[in-house]
């Protein structure tokens, strides 16, 4: 499916956490795309349009598009956050082949922070079609990593997915925990992967995340001694921490 340019219109911004923000627009009826896919935005701010690469937090199920991100003071972030709803901006997309594995046996998503954009895209499209096409008993783990219990973006819609989505297991892995914290510390290594899944050799791991997530995460599957052909990787280049 060739790329496609159009102008959207900001619809809803919809606070995530303390500095997380998803940000709507419309989504014109012949634009096509795959869970997992990103696309370009261009903004209007003082300096001239600045633009960026954002992967679809949305579902191809839902109406609308979604790019879910961290607020850093950036031009482009500020020009975006100051974007009045009703605003224009462009669109092009959609782009990449970090695509849902239907005939994958055992799928490990290793994410953090903002990286769990694509993710959510996938399992809500799961959710939403039943899972229709994944190959008979598959299974899904799900670690994602975040700074804090009260950082984890969409952690309602991940609670949900458990329930909707078979055979799907998502454990949370927290940086800095509050002494409440049930779950694992620290962030996902070889041993929570070994301990949550009894053999770590059999699965396909989908990394994704900002660079310096997907540097740690290659050092976790090099312990593992995961091959190179059953990793799956997005960089979100560009988002520094
Ligand atoms: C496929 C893809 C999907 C993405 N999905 C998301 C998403 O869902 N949510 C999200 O928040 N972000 C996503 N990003 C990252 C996003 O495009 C921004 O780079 C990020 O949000 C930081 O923007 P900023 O305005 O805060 O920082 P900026 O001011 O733009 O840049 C931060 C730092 O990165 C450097 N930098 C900028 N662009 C690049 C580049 N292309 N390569 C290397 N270094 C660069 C800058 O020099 C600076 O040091 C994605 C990136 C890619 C490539």
């Amino acid at each position: 499916m060739a790329a496609m340019n159009f102008k959207s219109t900001l619809l809803e911004k919809i606070p995530r956490s303390s500095d997380t923000t998803s940000y709507r627009f419309s989504r014109p009826a012949d634009y096509t795309f795959k869970a997992g896919q990103w696309f370009t935005i261009t903004v209007p701010a003082p300096s001239g349009p600045l633009d960026h690469h954002f992967s679809h937090a949305d579902s191809p199920t839902e109406p609308h598009i979604e790019l879910t991100t961290r607020l850093t003071g950036s031009e482009f972030k500020t020009a975006l956050d100051g974007l009045p709803i009703g605003a224009e901006v462009d669109i092009q997309g959609a782009y990449g082949a970090f695509l849902f594995g239907y005939d994958k046996p055992k799928i490990a998503f290793l994410t953090g922070g903002i990286g769990v954009t694509p993710v959510r895209s996938m399992l809500r499209y799961l959710a939403d079609t039943d899972g229709a096409g994944r190959v008979p008993g598959q299974e899904l783990a799900v670690f994602y990593g975040s700074m804090t219990e009260d950082g984890i973006v969409y952690k309602d819609e991940f609670d949900g997915f458990e329930q909707k989505i078979s055979e799907l297991r998502v454990t949370h892995v927290i940086t800095n925990p509050t002494p409440e914290w049930k779950g694992y510390g620290g962030f996902i290594t070889a041993g929570i992967i070994r301990a949550e899944l009894s053999d770590p050799s059999d699965w396909t791991y989908y990394v994704v995340g900002p660079p310096p997530m997907i540097t740690a995460m290659d050092r976790v599957l090099a312990q593992l001694e995961i091959p190179q052909g059953q990793i799956v990787v997005e960089s979100f280049a560009g988002y520094a921490s």
